[in-house]
């Protein structure tokens, strides 16, 4: 099969139109992600500008010519705006638009094809740059689908700028069609895999952005913000183990808030709410970043702290506690004088599995809420010293 350069480009054009509708397709099922439209139009404008090149050839037209050069300058600059656009930065319009006005300007002033050309190219290699710069930005997203983009831009902008010197140095002669092998046929088949390569990568982005926002919902306590009791277990059972095999120690708190339901009937349920939020802040600000921290059930709450004594989880609970009890007197001008409970265990041997944990620490609550509540109780494991020093009375 023998392959012409217009052939390829007119395929060029075709990929770039079809990746377009497959984007604004995308769009129209998920207009909350304006980077698919702009990605979208972009390669709409891409397919739009090939094909004004063509026409300029087929008609020898100079206004073709700066049509086709002003809109290869506005896709790339549509591409840097959804880039932003995907993590949420500001991309101005006006900004994405220079480019093509700018094309479109010098290449009226001037007259020659050259300058437009090259400006053209110029451009669309530094929004590209531009965007892939942005997509690398926000890689603390961890999107595989990222980097693909990434690499794919980054390359087109560099086969682009190569365009650019070819296009300065001047290799080509006027009204010279070049071979399909050529570094002019390069860039085209090149540009065709950059649009397929994108526009399948960005959709594989979306998708990937949608599933990991699903399964956070799916783990979360729409309430509180933190994690539910699934999540909660899924991550302790995998933390305990983890301290077991490396043989350091873990401890596990359990929180209830105290005479909870009253606050409901008093106050109303809307200041119970509160208060459960409240004491997720105080609880969330004492832990530390490898902590784990779920809600359990209603008012009751988990903490798992990997290589944490008892003693040291004794003074992150009470610190809580005291904390909690003091900063609750009041929500929003209800007297609630909201306390909360805690139960302690920590591991004493390597054989302690998640459920003894909580098992022990749920007893020591109980201990806790029938000594008077308020107060935090560890749980009686027997020590190695054999003495029965295992309560500390706090309140
Ligand atoms: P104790 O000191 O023994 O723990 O008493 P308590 O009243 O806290 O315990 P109880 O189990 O009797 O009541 C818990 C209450 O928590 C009952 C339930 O309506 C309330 N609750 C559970 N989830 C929520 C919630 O999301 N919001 C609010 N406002 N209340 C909740
Ligand atoms: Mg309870
Ligand atoms: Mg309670």
């Amino acid at each position: 099969m023998h392959l012409d350069l217009l052939t390829l480009v007119a395929m060029g054009s075709f990929v770039a139109a079809c990746a377009g509708v497959v984007l604004l397709v995308a769009w129209s099922q998920n207009r909350k992600t304006l980077a698919l439209l702009l990605w979208g139009l972009a390669d709409i404008v891409t397919a739009s500008g090939i094909a004004s090149l063509m026409l300029a050839s087929a008609l020898q037209q100079p206004a073709w010519w700066r049509l086709g050069g002003s809109l290869l300058a506005l896709a790339p600059g549509l591409m840097w705006k959804a880039a932003r656009s995907f993590d949420a930065k500001p991309a101005p319009l006006v900004f994405a638009l220079l480019g093509a006005a700018v094309v479109g300007l010098a290449s009226s002033v001037a007259g020659i094809r050259v300058v437009g050309e090259s400006l053209s190219l110029a451009f669309a290699a530094a929004y590209l740059l531009a965007a892939g710069t942005a997509f690398w930005l926000g890689r603390k997203e961890r999107l595989r689908a990222r980097w693909p983009i990434i690499v794919l831009t980054i390359v087109h902008a560099a086969v682009l700028l190569i365009g650019l010197f070819s296009n300065l140095v001047g290799s080509l002669g006027p009204g010279e069609i070049p071979a399909v092998k050529s570094l002019f046929g390069f860039i085209h088949f090149e540009s065709i895999v950059f649009t397929l390569g994108t526009a399948v990568f960005i959709l594989a982005l979306i998708k990937e952005r949608n599933e990991a926002a699903s399964e956070r919902t799916a783990r979360t306590d729409p309430l509180t913000g933190i994690a539910n009791r699934a999540a909660f277990m899924e991550d302790a059972a995998r933390l305990v183990e983890r301290c077991r095999r490396e043989n350091a120690p873990v401890s596990v708190i359990m929180c209830d808030l105290d005479g909870f339901k009253s606050i409901n009937d008093t106050h109303g349920h809307a200041i119970g709410d509160a208060v459960i939020q409240k004491f997720c802040g105080i609880a969330t600000d004492a832990l530390w970043p490898n902590d784990i921290f779920g809600r359990i059930g209603g008012e009751e709450f988990a903490m798992i702290l990997p290589r944490a004594s008892i003693e040291a989880a004794y003074v992150r609970a009470e610190r809580i506690r005291a904390a909690f009890a003091e900063s609750c007197c009041f929500i929003e001008g209800h007297q609630v004088d909201a306390t909360v409970s805690c139960g302690l265990s920590a591991s004493v041997n390597d054989e302690d599995t998640l459920s003894e944990l909580l098992k022990h620490a749920d007893f020591a609550l109980y201990r806790a809420k029938a000594d008077g509540r308020n107060r935090v109780k560890r749980a009686d494991h027997p020590r190695p010293d054999g003495s029965e020093k295992t309560v500390i009375r706090v309140a």
